[in-house]
C-alpha cells in the first residue's frame, strides 16, 4: 500500500500550501525508508455505518496531534460486538468510507477487514499491518471513549495492546473521568501504551444518523454531502418502497391521520422516533419497532365497548380491572386489529403491541422497546405541570446510553405506578407482577 503513495500525490497537484509539501516529504521517506524514517500509522477502525465527522474529527485530531503519516479507515467486515441485523452491506460502508476519506491527503480508506472476511477483530488487523510496515512503524489504533471501555472484552486484549499504541478520544455521553481512570489503570496492568486525547465533542453517532434517515429526518452536515448523497442513492437505511412493510406502515398512518385526534397522532410519531433509536441503539429489527409503535394506540379512542370486543376476541381475559377500564385493554384491541385492517400479523409485533399499556414479566426486546418509548416520547415532557421529567430522563439515560432495557423497563414500571397511584386509581396485577419481575437485584 506505501508503494503507492506516488500514484496518490501526482506532481502538479502539491506545492498548493508547504503544509502539502511537508506531507508528501514525510510520505516519500516512509516509502523508501530514508534516513531511517520510521512511519506514523494510525488506524481508524468501526462499522462505519455510515462513517460521520465523529470518526473524522477524531482522525484528524489523531494526525495532528500525534504526527501520523496516514490514517487508515478500516470498516469493519462483521463487527463480533455489534448485532448482525439491518446493517449495510460492507461494500457500501467501505464506499461511503472511500468517498469520505477522498479530500483529506493523510486519510486513506481500507478494505484489509472486508477482504478477510468473518468477524474483524482488531487484533488481526494490526497484526498485519505490523507485517506489512516493519517492527520499527509506529501504529496508533483509534478509539472512542465507548469502544476503548469495552477493549477488554475484545479477542486477546494483551497481545493487541503489546503490538500497537492506543489513543483513546472523548466521545458525548462518556465521562472524561471515567474514561482517564480507566486508560490509567490499564496503562498501568497491562504496560501498554494509552494516550488520552481530547477533540471537538460531536454528538453524532452513524446510529443516530441511521434511525434519522429511516424516519426521513435530516442528516445533513452530520457526514459530508457526498457520503448522504450516496445513502440517497442507493436507499440506505430506509424502508424499500415496495416492501410490505412499508404498505403497511403507510396504511396505519392512513388510518391514524382519519381517525384518530392530532394530539395522539404526534404522540403516535414521537413513539416511532423513539422506538427506532431504541431499536438502533440495541440491534433490533428497527421496521418492526416502527410499525408496533404506529400501531400501539390505533384503538385507543374507539369506544370502550369496542375495546374490549376485540380484546375479547383476541383471546384477552376481562378481570375486575379491565372490565371497568375497557381502556386498558386497547393494546390488545391494536393487535387484533393489525392483521385484517393492515396486513400486520408478525407476532413480535403484536405482542409488544399487546404489552405496551400494563407491561408483564418476561417481556421481549421488542416489547421493551415499545413500553420504554411510550414513556419517553418526549412530546411529554413539554406537557404542562409534568413532574415526570427527572425521572424520565432517568429512563434514557439507562435505555441509550447504560444500555440497560431491564433497568430502563423497571423504572418505567415504577414511574407508571406512581402516577397510577397518584391519581388514586389502581395498579394492574399483571403490572405489580412485572414491576417485581424488573426490580434490579441490587436494590
Ligand atoms: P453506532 O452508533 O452504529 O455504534 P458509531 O457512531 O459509534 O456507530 P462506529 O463505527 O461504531 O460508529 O465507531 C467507530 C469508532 O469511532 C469507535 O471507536 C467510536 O468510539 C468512534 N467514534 C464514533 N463516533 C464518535 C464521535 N462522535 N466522537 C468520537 N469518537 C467517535
Ligand atoms: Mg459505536
Amino acid at each position: 500500500m506505501l508503494g503507492m503513495r506516488d500514484d496518490a500525490y501526482p506532481q502538479g497537484t502539491l506545492g498548493v500550501n508547504d503544509d502539502a509539501i511537508a506531507q508528501k516529504d514525510k510520505f516519500d521517506r516512509s516509502v523508501f525508508k530514508l534516513n531511517g524514517y520510521i512511519p506514523r500509522i494510525a488506524i481508524m477502525g468501526g462499522t462505519f455505518d455510515p462513517v460521520h465527522y465523529g470518526h473524522m474529527v477524531a482522525a484528524e485530531a489523531v494526525r495532528q496531534e500525534f504526527g501520523v503519516d496516514e490514517v487508515r479507515f478500516i470498516p469493519a467486515h462483521s463487527p463480533p460486538h455489534k448485532e448482525a441485523g439491518g446493517r449495510a452491506d460492507p461494500w457500501h460502508r467501505y464506499m461511503m468510507t472511500a468517498l469520505a476519506t477522498a479530500d483529506n491527503r493523510a486519510f486513506f480508506p481500507s478494505m484489509i477487514e472486508i477482504e478477510r472476511g468473518g468477524k474483524s477483530y482488531a487484533v488481526d488487523t494490526v497484526r498485519a499491518l505490523r507485517r506489512e510496515l516493519g517492527g520499527d512503524a509506529k501504529i496508533y489504533f483509534i478509539t472512542g471513549a465507548d469502544a476503548v471501555l469495552e477493549i477488554l472484552t475484545w479477542k486477546e486484549p494483551d497481545a493487541l495492546l503489546s503490538v500497537c499504541d492506543f489513543v483513546a478520544v472523548t466521545r458525548p455521553g462518556y465521562k472524561r473521568e471515567t474514561l482517564l481512570a480507566f486508560i490509567e489503570k490499564l496503562g498501568k496492568d497491562s504496560g501498554g501504551k494509552i494516550h488520552f486525547l481530547e477533540v471537538p465533542a460531536l454528538a453524532i453517532s452513524s446510529s443516530d444518523i441511521r434511525a434519522r434517515v429511516f424516519l426521513g429526518k435530516s442528516a445533513k452536515y452530520l457526514m459530508p454531502d457526498r457520503v448522504l448523497d450516496y445513502i440517497e442513492k442507493h436507499g440506505l437505511y430506509a424502508m424499500p418502497r415496495d416492501s410490505a412493510a412499508r404498505r403497511s406502515a403507510e396504511a396505519v398512518l392512513e388510518y391514524l391521520r382519519a381517525n384518530i385526534s392530532g394530539e395522539r397522532l404526534a404522540h403516535t410519531m414521537g413513539v416511532a422516533e423513539q422506538s427506532v433509536r431504541l431499536a438502533q441503539v440495541h440491534g433490533e429489527d428497527i421496521e418492526l419497532a416502527y410499525l408496533a409503535a404506529l400501531l400501539h394506540d390505533c384503538a385507543k379512542e374507539l369506544p370502550g365497548g369496542e375495546i374490549s370486543r376485540l380484546a375479547v376476541q383476541g383471546g384477552a381475559v376481562l378481570d375486575e380491572l379491565t372490565a371497568a377500564f375497557p381502556v386498558l385493554l386497547h393494546g390488545d384491541a391494536a393487535a387484533q386489529l393489525a392483521p385484517a385492517m393492515f396486513g400486520i400479523d408478525d407476532p413480535r409485533v403484536l405482542a409488544a403491541v399487546r404489552s405496551h399499556t400494563i407491561g408483564r414479566p418476561g417481556m421481549s426486546a421488542l416489547e421493551k422497546i415499545l413500553f420504554i418509548a411510550d414513556t419517553l416520547d418526549t412530546g411529554r415532557d413539554a406537557e404542562a405541570g409534568d413532574t415526570h421529567r427527572d425521572r424520565r430522563a432517568k429512563i434514557r439515560d439507562l435505555a441509550f446510553s447504560q444500555r440497560n432495557l431491564d433497568a430502563a423497563v423497571y423504572e418505567t414500571l415504577a414511574l407508571k405506578r406512581d402516577h397510577t397511584l397518584g391519581k388514586g386509581a389502581k395498579m394492574h396485577p399483571l403490572a405489580d407482577t412485572a414491576l417485581e419481575h424488573y426490580r434490579p437485584v441490587s436494590l
